[in-house]
C-alpha cells in the first residue's frame, strides 16, 4: 500500500500532536510535512511582550488545568513541576514533546500557508481527493504541492471577537482585548470596564484589582456568588455608549471609565481556506457542517484539530489525532457522505433546540467532552482517557467557581488511572 502524504498546519500544541503519531505509523504515511508561519513551535504558548502578534498568553498566566489533566495521556509534564504552571513551563513542555521523537526536522518554520485548495479526482459519492498546498517561505518563495490529506491546527486565539456596541466610538478611554493585554501594571489606579467573566475575564480582572485598579466585570451570566477581590464589582453587559462617553449598563445605569477591555473571545480565521468550495459555513463563531466536530462531510480528508471549546486541549486533540489517523489508515469505515452531512447538521441542531446560542454550538458542555472522546477512541480502538483525567477537571472547576482567586496553590497526584490526590 502506498503510504499517504500528510500536511499539518502550525506547529503549536496540535499540529505537533498530528505530526508526532504521523511520525510514528511511517509504515502508513510518509513523514509529516508541518508548516509553521513562526520561528518557532509551541503557538499561543510562545509569551511575546509586543502586542497584535499570534499570542494572547499575558505575562503572568499560569494555566487553569493541573499538569495532571493538561498534559497529552502519552507524554507527562517534569514530576518535580507544581500543578499549575506558569506558561513558560507549558513552553518547555511542548519543545521537550518535540524532541522525542525529533519533530524539528520536519517543520518548515517561517512558513505561511495561503492556500489549501481540494483537487477532486472522481466525482463519484465518495470522491477521492488530494490537496494543493500553497505557501510562502521567509523570503516569500510560494511553492505548491499536493497532499493525500491535510490537518488544520492554526489555532483559533488570535482573532480577537469584538462585539458590536452602539456609540463605541464616543467612548473616550482606551479600549481593548485581552489579546492585547500583557500585564497589569499599567492600569494601576485606573477605573476599567472588564467585559466578559469567562476564564480571561476574570483572572484578568483578579491581576488588575492587584494593582489597585477599580474594576467592573461586565456580564450576561447570572450574578458570580464567589468571593471576588476587593476592588471589583459586576454589573450587567455593556449595551451603548452614551453620548458624553459614559458607559450604558443593561439595568440602565451608566459609570465613566478609563478604560473597556474586551475578553470577549476569539474569531475563527482560516484565511487559506474557501469554506463555500468545502461545502462549509466558516463564521467568526462556528464552521459547520463537521462530522464528529472533525472534518467537513464531503471532505474525509481535511481534519479540524481542536476547534471545539470549552474543553480540556491537549486530551482532546490526542483523540482526535488518533481518530483522525484511523480515518485515513482505514481503521475506520465512515458512514456515507449524506449520512455524515446528516449526522453533523442534526447534533448541531439537536443542541439548538436545547437552547444553545449559534455563537456556542462548538463550546461543549461538561458532560459532552468527556463522550465525544470516549466515543472517538471506541470508533478507532484506542485506549480511552483515564477517568481520572475526567474527575480531576470536574475537581478544578468547581474549586475555580468557589475560589477563582487561589484554587491554583493545590497540587494533586494521579493514583493510578481512576483515582486523584491533593498533596497540599
Ligand atoms: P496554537 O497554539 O494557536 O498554534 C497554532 C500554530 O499555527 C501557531 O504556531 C501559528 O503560528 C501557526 N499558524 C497559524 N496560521 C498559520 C498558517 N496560515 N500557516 C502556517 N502556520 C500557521 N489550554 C490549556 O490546556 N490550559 C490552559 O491553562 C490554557 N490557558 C489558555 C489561556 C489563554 C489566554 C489562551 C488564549 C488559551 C489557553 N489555553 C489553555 C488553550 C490553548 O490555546 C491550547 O492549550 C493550545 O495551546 C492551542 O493549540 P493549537 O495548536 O490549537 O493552536
Amino acid at each position: 500500500m502506498a503510504v499517504q502524504r500528510v500536511a499539518v498546519i502550525g506547529a503549536g500544541a496540535a499540529g505537533l500532536c498530528a505530526a508526532r503519531h504521523i511520525l510514528s505509523r511511517l509504515n502508513r504515511f510518509a513523514p509529516p510535512v508541518v508548516f509553521e508561519l513562526s520561528d518557532t513551535v509551541g503557538g499561543t504558548w510562545c509569551y511575546d511582550e509586543r502586542v497584535g502578534t499570534q499570542s494572547s498568553i499575558y505575562r503572568d498566566l499560569r494555566t487553569n488545568l493541573p499538569k495532571e489533566v493538561m498534559m497529552f495521556p502519552d507524554f507527562p509534564f517534569d514530576p518535580q513541576l507544581d500543578s499549575f504552571l506558569p506558561h513558560q513551563e507549558v513552553r518547555r513542555y511542548l519543545e521537550r514533546y518535540c524532541r522525542s521523537p525529533d519533530l524539528r526536522p520536519h517543520i518548515r518554520f517561517n512558513t505561511l500557508v495561503e492556500k489549501v485548495r481540494p483537487v477532486v479526482m472522481t466525482e463519484e459519492e465518495e470522491r477521492t481527493t488530494s490537496w494543493e498546498v500553497t505557501s510562502s517561505d521567509a523570503l516569500g518563495c510560494q511553492t505548491t504541492e499536493t497532499f493525500d490529506s491535510v490537518f488544520v491546527c492554526s489555532g483559533h486565539y488570535s482573532d480577537p471577537h469584538i462585539p458590536h456596541i452602539p456609540g463605541m466610538d464616543r467612548f473616550k478611554g482606551q479600549v481593548l482585548h485581552s489579546h492585547s493585554y500583557r500585564c497589569a501594571e499599567p492600569f494601576s489606579g485606573q477605573s476599567v470596564v472588564v467585559l466578559g467573566a469567562k476564564a480571561s475575564g476574570l483572572d484578568i480582572s483578579i491581576e488588575l484589582a492587584g494593582v489597585g485598579a477599580q474594576v467592573t466585570l461586565s456580564h450576561g451570566q447570572p450574578r458570580l456568588t464567589f468571593p471576588l477581590p476587593a476592588g471589583v464589582q459586576q454589573s450587567s453587559p455593556v449595551v451603548a455608549v452614551e453620548e458624553d462617553g459614559r458607559l450604558r449598563f443593561q439595568d440602565g445605569s451608566e459609570a465613566a471609565a478609563d478604560v473597556l477591555m474586551f475578553c470577549t473571545g476569539y474569531n475563527f480565521r482560516f484565511p487559506y481556506l474557501d469554506g463555500p468550495e468545502l461545502g462549509l459555513q466558516i463564521q467568526d463563531q462556528l464552521i459547520s457542517p463537521l462530522y464528529r466536530l472533525l472534518m467537513p462531510p464531503a471532505f474525509p480528508s481535511l481534519f479540524f484539530i481542536g476547534l471545539c471549546k470549552q474543553i480540556c486541549p491537549f486530551p482532546n486533540f490526542h483523540c482526535q489525532v488518533l481518530f483522525s489517523l484511523a480515518v485515513l489508515d482505514g481503521s475506520v469505515s465512515l458512514p456515507s457522505r449524506v449520512r455524515r452531512e446528516d449526522e453533523a447538521r442534526r447534533a448541531l441542531l439537536e443542541k439548538a433546540e436545547r437552547g444553545v446560542q449559534q455563537r456556542h454550538l462548538l463550546v461543549m458542555q461538561q458532560e459532552e467532552q468527556w463522550e465525544y472522546c470516549r466515543t472517538l477512541a471506541r470508533v478507532a480502538g484506542f485506549p480511552p482517557l483515564p477517568p481520572v483525567v475526567r474527575s480531576l477537571y470536574e475537581e478544578v472547576w468547581r474549586q475555580r467557581r468557589v475560589h477563582p482567586q487561589n484554587y491554583r496553590r493545590r497540587n494533586y497526584r494521579l493514583i493510578g488511572d481512576d483515582r486523584w490526590e491533593q498533596i497540599n
